[in-house]
């Protein structure tokens, strides 16, 4: 391959990958931008982050409040799980103890 062959090359990879860079920054302009199907999944685009950290804080109101971290029932008390999922809970730790 002479030089000029080589130099074309790298300059054609060049070319392809900054046109690549241009249409990835394009896509991530757009999306800003993007018209959402309707408020709601605007809202939910807009504040995903915020309602992760919501969705993590129920679980100690949970805690606080005295319903089950996994359903909507009365916690025993001084555990976060109702009777069911405290039953649950002894089962699932039987067996990683077994296992382990
Ligand atoms: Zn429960």
């Amino acid at each position: 391959m002479s030089f000029k062959e080589w130099f074309k090359k790298i300059k054609k990879e060049y070319d392809a990958k900054k046109k690549a860079e241009e249409k990835a920054a394009l896509k991530e302009q757009k999306s800003e931008n993007q018209e959402y199907p309707n408020r709601f999944v605007k809202f939910y685009h807009l504040n995903k982050e915020k309602l992760n950290k919501e969705r993590k804080g129920s679980y100690s109101r949970r805690r606080q409040t005295g319903i089950c971290v996994r359903c909507k029932r009365k916690v025993v008390p001084g555990i976060v799980f109702c009777e069911y999922h405290q039953a649950k809970q002894k089962e699932y730790n039987q067996k990683a103890r077994q296992k382990g």
